[in-house]
């Protein structure tokens, strides 16, 4: 068929059958400049101090340079996008580049990077407040114990983006950037039910086996019975990060299938958020604004809601759902253990039992009486006394009195009566409770602030956040400015997706 003119035979926009991936060159950028690096990740992937310092470095994260040999790609996916199905989706501004070996198998993907054959309508390409969110929150996350996706470097591409925020009436030109990012796989909930939605079971055959291979070795190829254990796993990875999410207040902003990765793993930034006060309706996402679909809340029902897609994928080839259906059922058990212990573990109990809901459940009730710090809060709740040793978590502290007041007076004797019957000293308590409860998150109005200043081209606050959020159990008291409610400024302030 006929190219468009601004095309090349690789990346020109189409319908992908038959293949989990196209062949995709990076496009060549005006003026490329590296503005952080991850030297942990760039270790790991066998990068030396030299390298990093080189322009070859610089081009090839900007997908200016492709290593001869490697034949860069993007990936085919579908997705159910807000509840309905949406057909072809695939990475329209992400390439991998290759994969590296080292004591898993990583693999390089450049976000920003151009058109794809997944491109649609859209431009391939990214602007630097996006970039500058995924990059620091995926270290943000990673550091905080959550599975995730790991960022290598942020650069900007040199090239203006044009994005529909208008200034003044006016479109505006956005700078460019590129975030490289690493995972052991970007396969997607998505990746595999493109294939099912065509009744292509070869493709998804091939692809469940490859998942298998890559991810799964201890389970068999080209069997109904393991392929039934392969979604056991990514049922039980995906309750394992929405617990992860919950504990530390982070809000997705855009669960569809096509950002779940197979392997459990936080996939795509774009308008997630963190809780400041405890809000479980809250959504970062503005285009969700009316449903809420993807609340906090709401997190670990769309889980399940998404793995029931995914099951309605694997049945093309099982063609068995009563061990699917346990799969999912196993969902909700193991997510009312898991969320209860994590709870329980916030609040510094060690051995929880099923009457802990209660108390958790009032804990949750109460966060809610006047508007509290999540992050806070639980920080304080480890040395505090009495609910008045957390009167800095309060975003209106004037507003503990008359029957809030006496709520949380009840609740704090219930909780010590509680913590009596726990087997631990208080100062164990507490070393523990410091490890489960973050002290410095990325806050949206952090992020907020460092997109500002780097739009001014002062890039340290990216650097200087990148530092804060490696170790957010610590107490860091440089950054003891970090430790603070959102200001009033950045009430209305949400995050952007593109
Ligand atoms: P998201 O909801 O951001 O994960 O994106 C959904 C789909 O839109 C994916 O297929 C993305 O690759 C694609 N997409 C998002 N932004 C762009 C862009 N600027 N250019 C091309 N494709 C995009
Ligand atoms: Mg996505
Ligand atoms: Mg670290």
């Amino acid at each position: 068929s006929e190219l468009p003119a601004d095309s090349n035979l690789e990346n020109f926009t189409r319908q992908v059958e038959n293949a989990c991936y196209s062949l995709a060159t990076p496009i060549k950028t005006k003026n490329p400049n590296l503005l952080h690096v991850n030297t942990e990740v760039a270790k790991q992937l066998g990068f030396s101090d030299e390298d990093l310092k080189s322009k070859e470095f610089t081009k090839l994260v900007t997908g200016n340079t492709v290593y001869p040999n490697t034949e860069p790609y993007a990936m085919c996916y579908g997705g159910h996008q807000f509840g309905n199905w949406a057909g072809q989706l695939g990475d329209g501004r992400a390439i991998n580049l290759f994969q590296v070996k080292t004591d898993k198998s990583y693999t390089l993907q450049l976000k920003g990077a151009g058109k794809t054959p997944y491109s649609r309508t859209a431009d391939g390409l990214a602007v630097l407040r996006s970039s500058i969110r995924e990059y620091l929150c995926a270290e943000a996350m990673f550091n905080l114990g959550v599975p995730t996706t790991r960022s290598l470097s942020l650069s900007l591409s040199g090239d203006e983006v044009l994005r529909d925020v208008l200034y003044n009436g006016n479109p505006a030109y956005e700078p460019g950037a590129i975030v490289a990012r690493v995972s052991e796989s970007f396969i997607r909930f998505g990746s595999f039910q493109i294939f099912a939605s065509r009744n292509d079971k070869t493709t998804l055959a091939a692809l469940m086996n490859y998942t298998i291979r890559h991810h799964f070795p201890n389970l068999e190829e080209n069997s109904k019975e393991d392929y039934i254990k392969l979604f056991q796993e990514i049922v039980n990875a995906t309750v394992t990060m929405i617990v992860h999410w919950q504990r530390v207040g982070f809000v997705h902003g855009v669960m569809n299938t096509d950002n779940l990765s197979v392997l459990g793993l936080t996939i795509d930034y774009g308008p997630y958020g963190w809780l400041d006060n405890y809000d479980p309706d809250w959504t970062p996402n503005t285009t969700d604004s009316q449903n809420r679909r993807y609340r906090y809340g709401q997190q670990p029902n769309i889980g399940l809601w998404n793995l029931y897609q995914l099951a309605n994928t694997f049945y093309t080839l099982t063609e068995d759902a009563k061990p699917l259906e346990e799969a999912l059922n196993s969902y909700k058990t193991q997510f009312e253990e898991q969320n209860l212990a994590m709870m329980c573990a916030k609040i510094g109990i060690e051995t929880p039992n099923k009457q802990d809901y209660i108390l958790i459940q009032s804990l949750e009730t109460n966060l809610k009486l006047i508007e509290t710090d999540m992050t806070i809060f639980f920080r304080l709740l480890a040395t505090a006394d009495k609910i008045e040793d957390c009167l800095d978590a309060f975003y209106t502290p004037e507003q503990l009195k008359g029957e809030t007041l006496t709520e949380w007076q009840v609740w704090f004797d219930q909780y010590f009566t509680r913590l009596a019957s726990e087997n631990i000293s208080k100062e164990e308590r507490i070393a523990k409770m410091n490890t489960t409860n973050p002290k410095y998150v990325l806050r949206n109005y952090m992020s907020q602030l460092a997109i500002e200043a780097a739009e001014e081209g002062d890039y340290s606050l990216i650097n200087e956040l990148y530092n804060l959020v490696q170790k957010p159990y610590d107490e860091q008291p440089k950054n003891e400015k970090w430790f603070a409610k959102r200001p009033d400024w950045a009430k209305k302030k949400v995050g952007c997706s593109m």
